[in-house]
């Protein structure tokens, strides 16, 4: 078992830390929120004054943090004030590029480092049945393998410093788009007078199927139970998708790679988003195509 600073205890960050410590792992953790530093202590966590306390006897540091500036923040803060011969993982989904110079960082300082973001979400992250999409070296992925495992069942390694990352926003890129898709089948479906479960019985069967047809079907009462039945709340917030579609802009625009499909996507989350609807899950955008956003909550006003 070992001694693990956990830093950034958010939505994500918190059950994952628990988890942890529900393995038998001593964990010390900090956050910049009260609020989650008390639910992350309520769950055996010891919380430390800051993340250098933290980090100062750990042999695993993790990272679960929302974009790239704060992880490279947050690294170049303790790397120095980590013991050598620790390893330090992070969870957060950011910017390959951010990823890539974090790992430089950890390799001046001598500590081995992965960057393993997720899929899964908060249900995910509380059932520890995460998967880690990881990348660094083999001696780094072996020594972070057990501790994921803690917090997850599916662990890969994708290559080298960064693959994580560009595993995750591939994958999210092509979420983005077979939902889309999925969603303006359904809304044509219904303008020809196809009925959705007939559809459904179809594309579910057919060259059409996808995951977004048969394990989240966006039409209410159609296919398994999935966020259209409790009318678009909870599940993979519209927020989130946004942000992962516009790091995988960034990240083709850096490569070279056409990515048009991608473009298109991240537009219309955009735009259902600055509407009043970043807080619906993703699969709500079937309301945009239809012409009945009015039907859907919007987000609260601040
Ligand atoms: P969150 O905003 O709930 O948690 C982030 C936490 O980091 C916050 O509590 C914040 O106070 C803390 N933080 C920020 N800067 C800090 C600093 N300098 N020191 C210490 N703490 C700091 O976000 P989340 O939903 O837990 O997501 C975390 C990461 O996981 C993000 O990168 C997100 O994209 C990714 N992710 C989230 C989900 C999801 O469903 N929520 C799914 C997959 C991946």
């Amino acid at each position: 078992m070992a001694n693990i600073a956990f830093i950034g205890l958010g939505n994500m960050g918190g059950p994952m830390a628990a988890n942890l410590v529900k393995a038998g792992h001593k964990v010390q953790g900090f956050d910049l929120v009260a609020a989650s530093r008390d639910a992350a202590q309520a769950d055996g966590v010891s919380i430390a004054n800051t993340a250098l306390d933290a980090v100062k006897d750990a042999q695993v540091v993790v990272t679960m943090l929302p974009a790239g500036k704060h992880v490279v923040g947050v690294w170049t803060e303790v790397l120095p004030s980590i013991p050598k011969g620790a390893l330090i993982i992070d969870c957060s989904t950011i910017d390959v590029e951010s990823s890539v110079q974090a790992h430089g960082l950890a390799a001046k300082q001598g500590i081995a480092s992965v960057d393993a973001p997720v899929s899964g979400g908060v249900g995910g992250a509380k059932g520890a049945t995460l998967t880690f999409m990881c990348g660094g070296d083999d001696k780094a992925f072996a020594a972070a393998k057990p501790i994921l495992e803690a917090m997850g069942k599916k662990i890969v390694h994708c290559g080298k410093a960064g693959a994580g990352q560009a595993a995750k926003i591939c994958n999210n890129m092509l979420l983005g788009i077979s939902m889309l898709g999925t969603c303006e089948a359904f809304a044509l479906a219904e303008k020809l007078g196809l009925a959705a479960d007939r559809f459904f019985e179809i594309a579910s069967k057919s060259s059409g199927q996808c995951w977004s047809v048969t394990s989240y079907c966006p039409v209410e009462g159609v296919g398994p139970a999935t966020p259209a039945d409790r009318h678009y709340d909870g599940g993979f917030a519209t927020a989130m998708m946004l942000k992962d579609l516009k790091l995988a802009q960034e990240a083709a625009a850096r490569a070279g790679a056409a990515t048009p499909m991608g473009a298109q996507a991240e537009a219309l989350y955009a735009l259902f988003a600055n509407q009043g609807y970043a807080g619906r899950d993703f699969s709500a955008v079937l309301q945009l195509l239809r012409g009945q956003v009015d039907t859907l909550t919007k987000d609260a006003t601040p």
